[in-house]
C-alpha cells in the first residue's frame, strides 16, 4: 500500500503559508523507507519576509507583562501533555524512534518548558540604593528581539523546545528552523502555541536548508542563534554569526567515553551500555561511542556479558512493543554507518557483534542491527570520528590514567562517564578529565532540563548553553541603569573629573 504524500508548509505570522521557491525536500517514514511528505525549502527572500513578520510583532510582546507571558507558556506546557499521543505519532512516523523513547524525548522537553514558566523569576536584575550623590543603580534583562534556533533530526522535539521556551518566555520573537527530515514536528507544535494565545508572529517555522540558515545568519534583524547538530555545521554557523554580529551558541557532536573501572559490577555496567549506546539507534549525541575497560581481565568479562546481550536486541518497527530500536534516519545515514564498520574492520578491528548481518537489513527501512567493535587503536578513523548509528567501539586501556589521557587527546567533549566503586577514582576522573558533561555511575549523563547543558572543544562553539538558566541570560540583554531624582531645589556644578564616589 503506498502512503499519500503530505504537503508541507511554513509557518509564518500565524498562519501555514505555502513555499514559493518551487524546491522541496523528501521526509520519509525510516521505518518503512517510503516519503510520506514534501518540506517546502525557503529561499532567503522567504526567510526574509518571516523575519519581518517577527520583527514587526515583537514590541507588542516584549511590553506584554512577563506573568502573561508565563502563563500562555503555561498553557502551552500543558497543551503538550494533552496531545501526547499525537506527538508520540508525529515523532515515531519521522524519525523511526520507539514509542517509549518519544516519550522520553517529550517528557525530557516538558523539562525546559516548565524551566520557562519560571522566566520572571530568572530574569529579576539587580539593584543598589545610594551608591553616590543619590543615585540609585539597576540592571535589567530585556529579550533581544528577533532570535533565531536551527535544530537537529535526532530529537524532533526536545532540543526545539530546550533552545526555544525560554526565549519566547523572556519576550523574543522566535524562528525555529527545524531539521527539514523531521519538520512535521516543529509544525504541529505551531498549532499548540496558537492554541494557548501567543500572538502571531512571536513564533515561526520556516522550514529549509542552507539558504533559510544562511539569510538567518546574516540578516541584520536577527539578534541571536542558537543552533544544535553536527560539529562542521556548528563550526559554520559560530563563525557566519559571530562575523554578522551575533551572539551564537552552536553546540556540535559527541563520541561519548564510559570507563569501566575493575571493582565494577560488569552485569550493571553492560545493561547501562546497551541502553545508552544502542537507544535511538545510537542517534543521540549522548550515546555511549566507546567502552573503555580498564584492564585486560574486564574487557574480557564484559565482552562475554556484551556479546550475549547484544545479539539478543530486537530491532524493528515503533509499533512492535518488544523493539528495542529502530532505523536510522535516512539511506544515506545507513550506507555511512556500514561503511565506517567496513573501514573499522579493514583497518584492523575486531566485530565482536555485526550489525551488517542482521535480518532486518534487507527491509525497506533504514535498519542496521547493533555492533560492537573490539581492539579499537588511537589511529583508526572510527575512534574519534562520531558514527550516527548503531556501530559502537572498545577501546582497552591498561589503566585509569591511559582512559583519562585518551579522552583528553579527542577533539568532541560533550559526554563522558565512568563505572566505580571506588571514590577516589571518581573524583580524579571528574577532575581531570576535560569534557562538559559528566557521569558517575549513569550512563547518559543528560542533566535535567533545569541545569545548564553543553560539551567542551569540539562538541560547542560559544560560550552558552542550552537548556538550563543559562538560556534566559543567553536570549536576554542586560542594561545597567543609573538613576538619581532631584529635588526641584537641589542643584548640580558641572565637574570635568571623571566621576568617583
Ligand atoms: P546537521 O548538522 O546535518 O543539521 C543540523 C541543522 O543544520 C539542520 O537544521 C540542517 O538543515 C542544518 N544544516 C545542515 N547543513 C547545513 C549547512 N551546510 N549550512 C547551514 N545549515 C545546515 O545535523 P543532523 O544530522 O540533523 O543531527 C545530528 C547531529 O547533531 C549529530 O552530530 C549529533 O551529535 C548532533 N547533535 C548534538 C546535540 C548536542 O546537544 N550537542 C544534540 C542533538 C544532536
Amino acid at each position: 500500500m503506498t502512503v499519500a504524500v503530505k504537503h508541507l508548509t511554513h509557518f509564518i505570522n500565524g498562519q501555514e503559508v505555502e513555499g514559493k521557491s518551487g524546491r522541496f525536500g523528501d521526509v520519509y517514514n525510516p521505518t518503512t523507507g517510503e516519503v510520506i511528505a514534501q518540506v517546502p525549502l525557503a529561499t532567503a527572500q522567504e526567510t526574509r519576509e518571516a523575519i519581518a513578520f517577527a520583527q514587526k510583532a515583537f514590541p507588542q510582546w516584549r511590553d506584554t507583562s512577563v506573568a502573561k507571558r508565563a502563563s500562555i507558556v503555561m498553557k502551552f506546557r500543558n497543551l503538550l501533555a494533552a496531545n501526547m499521543e499525537t506527538l508520540l505519532t508525529i515523532i515515531c512516523t519521522e524519525s523511526g524512534k520507539t514509542k517509549e523513547d518519544a516519550r522520553g524525548e517529550i517528557t525530557r522537553g516538558l523539562e525546559s518548558v516548565d524551566l520557562a514558566i519560571g522566566a520572571p523569576h530568572l530574569t529579576k536584575g539587580e539593584y543598589s540604593v545610594n551608591v553616590g550623590g543619590q543615585i540609585n543603580a539597576y540592571s535589567a534583562k530585556y529579550p533581544l528581539g528577533v532570535v533565531a534556533a536551527i535544530s537537529p533530526f535526532n530529537f524532533p522535539i526536545m532540543v526545539p523546545l530546550a533552545q526555544t521556551s525560554m526565549a519566547v518566555a523572556v519576550g523574543n520573537a522566535v524562528i525555529l528552523k527545524a531539521s527539514e527530515k523531521v519538520p512535521m514536528t516543529a509544525l504541529f507544535v505551531s498549532q499548540l502555541w496558537k492554541e494557548a494565545g501567543l500572538p502571531d508572529g512571536i513564533w515561526t517555522v520556516v522550514n529549509g536548508d542552507k539558504d533559510a540558515v544562511n539569510e538567518l545568519l546574516e540578516n541584520k534583524d536577527v539578534h541571536a542563534i542558537s543552533f544544535v547538530g553536527s560539529t562542521p555545521v556548528a563550526k559554520y554557523i559560530y563563525e557566519t554569526g559571530a562575523k554578522h554580529g551575533k551572539r551564537v551558541t552552536a553546540l556540535g557532536g559527541g563520541k561519548n567515553n564510559m570507563v569501566v573501572m575493575p571493582d565494577a559490577d560488569l552485569e550493571q555496567v553492560a545493561n547501562s551500555f546497551i541502553g545508552a549506546a544502542y537507544g535511538a539507534a545510537s542517534q543521540r549525541c549522548m550515546a555511549i561511542s566507546t567502552i573503555m575497560p580498564v584492564g585486560k581481565e574486564t574487557g574480557d568479562r564484559l565482552v562475554a556479558i556484551l556479546k550475549e546481550k547484544i545479539n539478543a536486541l530486537k530491532v524493528g518497527s515503533y509499533e512492535e512493543a518488544d523493539t528495542d530500536f529502530g532505523p536510522v534516519i535516512s539511506a544515506q545515514s545507513k550506507e555511512m554507518v556500514v561503511k565506517a564498520i567496513n573501514h573499522a574492520e579493514a583497518q584492523g578491528a575486531t566485530v565482536v557483534c555485526d550489525g551488517r548481518q542482521n535480518e532486518m537489513v534487507n527491509e525497506q527501512g533504514f535498519f542496521v542491527g547493533p555492533t560492537l567493535l573490539d581492539h579499537i587503536t588511537t589511529d583508526m578513523d572510527i575512534f574519534e570520528q562520531e558514527v550516527f548509528g548503531p556501530a559502537r567501539n572498545i577501546v582497552r586501556v591498561a589503566s585509569l590514567d591511559e582512559a583519562i589521557a585518551l579522552i583528553n587527546s579527542q577533539e568532541l567533549a560533550n559526554g563522558v562517564t565512568i563505572f566505580t566503586n571506588d571514590g577516589a577514582a571518581a573524583r580524579k576522573f571528574t577532575t581531570e578529565v576535560d569534557v562538559g558533561m559528566l557521569g558517575v555511575n549513569v550512563p547518559i549523563p543528560i542533566p535535567v532540563g533545569y541545569h545548564n547543558f553543553a560539551g567542551f572543544k569540539g562538541s560547542r562553539f560559544g560560550e552558552g548553553h542550552m537548556f538550563g538558566p543559562d538560556q534566559a541570560r543567553f536570549f536576554t540583554k542586560t542594561k545597567t541603569i543609573s538613576e538619581r531624582w532631584l529635588e526641584p531645589t537641589e542643584k548640580t556644578t558641572s565637574t570635568f573629573a571623571f566621576p568617583s564616589n
